[in-house]
């Protein structure tokens, strides 16, 4: 192949889901507020967006505790996300929530409806499969990942749905790769991941054998393995308009 040819070639796209298909609606710290002042908290949306921001930067090394292997679980996502709802308050100037506060925004975020599918997301995937190809959404998420993608209707549109916590492992740890491959029946050689962060998606899956393109929504990246947007796919693959 060319190397100054960036077109890829494979049998199956493995797709992250947040910040790659879906993103919070209308906010993390606009759920968490309204779920807050539910539960008698004098919360802001705007406090708590930036409370989230700065909680997720200090938790999300311990996202998967210090195991280097990242073994995950249900169990272990829902206290890691007590934490750091914890943490998010704490930032915005608020008490601790209570547990049942803490409950009622961790089941909005399995609510499709605190989640918006960004709008190139079902189009590429549309193509993807008139291309022949095998699609997945491979995630770092918990059991609550499903019902966000039927209500987003991603459910229907891909091939197989995988969350870390279902796996045990985490991205960019090789085992959910590897499974993820597995699933979609196709080698690692022909396969390619797309998603938003460099470390968990482009990273792991170069590392599991993968090809790999950072998709880089905000456009800070060039270069030949980063996409603006979903849109960009067809062409990289060499399949449908375009190509
Ligand atoms: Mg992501």
């Amino acid at each position: 192949m060319d190397p100054t040819d960036p077109r890829v070639d494979c049998d199956a796209v493995l797709l992250d889901a947040t910040g790659t298909l879906f993103y919070p609606y209308p906010s993390v710290g606009a759920v968490y507020a309204a779920m807050a002042r539910e539960h008698g908290y004098e919360a802001e949306a705007a406090a708590l967006d930036a409370g989230f921001r700065a909680a997720w930067r200090e938790r999300a090394p311990s996202r998967f505790g210090a195991d280097p292997a990242r073994r995950t679980s249900d169990a272990l996502e829902k206290t890691w996300w007590r934490g750091t709802v914890r943490r998010t308050f704490e930032h915005a100037g608020l008490p601790a929530p209570n547990e049942r506060c803490f409950e009622a925004i961790f089941g909005r975020f399995a609510d499709p409806a605190s989640w918006r599918l960004f709008p190139d997301a079902l189009p590429a995937i549309a193509v993807l499969r008139q291309g022949g190809l095998r699609v997945g959404i491979v995630s770092n998420f918990d059991s609550r990942l499903k019902g966000i993608c039927a209500g987003l209707a991603l459910a229907g549109a891909v091939h197989f749905i995988m969350a870390s916590a279902e796996v045990g492992f985490a991205k960019p740890a090789r085992q959910i790769f590897d499974a993820a491959i597995q699933r979609a029946g196709a080698s690692a050689s022909r396969t390619l991941v797309v998603g938003d962060s460099l470390d968990e998606d482009v990273a792991g899956a170069r590392r599991a054998g993968c090809a790999a393109l950072l998709l880089d929504r905000e456009r800070r990246r060039r270069g030949p393995d980063v996409i603006h947007a979903l849109t960009e796919l067809p062409q990289r693959l060499g399949i449908g308009q375009g190509a």
